[in-house]
Formats: structure tokens, C-alpha cells, sequence
């Protein structure tokens, strides 16, 4: 098994680690400003209220992309 994981845009190597926020993560297909889809917006990674979870996570350091898999 291959661990490692490649750039899908330089083909580099991407290092791994990972992403923590002490608040949530949403996605939105849309543009817009926040308030136009607010309570539509999918949330990646929830709130932590006790501690701050971290979720594994890769990084390109050469063209600044991150890749990681939520839940
Ligand atoms: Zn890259």
C-alpha cells in the first residue's frame, strides 16, 4: 500500500497532518455572501464544544492545497 498521497495539481507530494478550527466548516456551492444561504449551507466539520477536534488532512506547501476528508 501506497501512503503517499499526490498533488492533483503539481503532482507533488503532499504532506500530511492535520486541520482543527474552533468553529464549524461549511461548504457552499454558491458565491454568495453567507447571508443569501444561510441555514442551506453544508457543514463539513461541526462546532467543538469541548475540545477542538482535528481532522487528517494534506497539504500541498508548493501551490497552497489542502485536501482533507470529512465526515
Ligand atoms: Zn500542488
Amino acid at each position: 500500500m501506497n501512503d503517499n498521497v499526490i498533488c492533483p495539481e503539481c503532482s507533488n507530494e503532499l504532506k500530511q497532518g492535520y486541520i482543527f478550527s474552533p468553529r464549524r466548516i461549511c461548504w457552499s456551492e454558491s458565491a454568495d455572501s453567507i447571508f443569501a444561504d444561510f441555514g442551506s449551507e453544508e457543514v463539513l466539520i461541526n462546532d467543538a464544544f469541548l475540545k477542538i477536534s482535528k481532522t487528517p488532512a494534506f497539504r500541498c506547501e508548493k501551490c497552497n492545497l489542502v485536501i482533507f476528508k470529512h465526515k
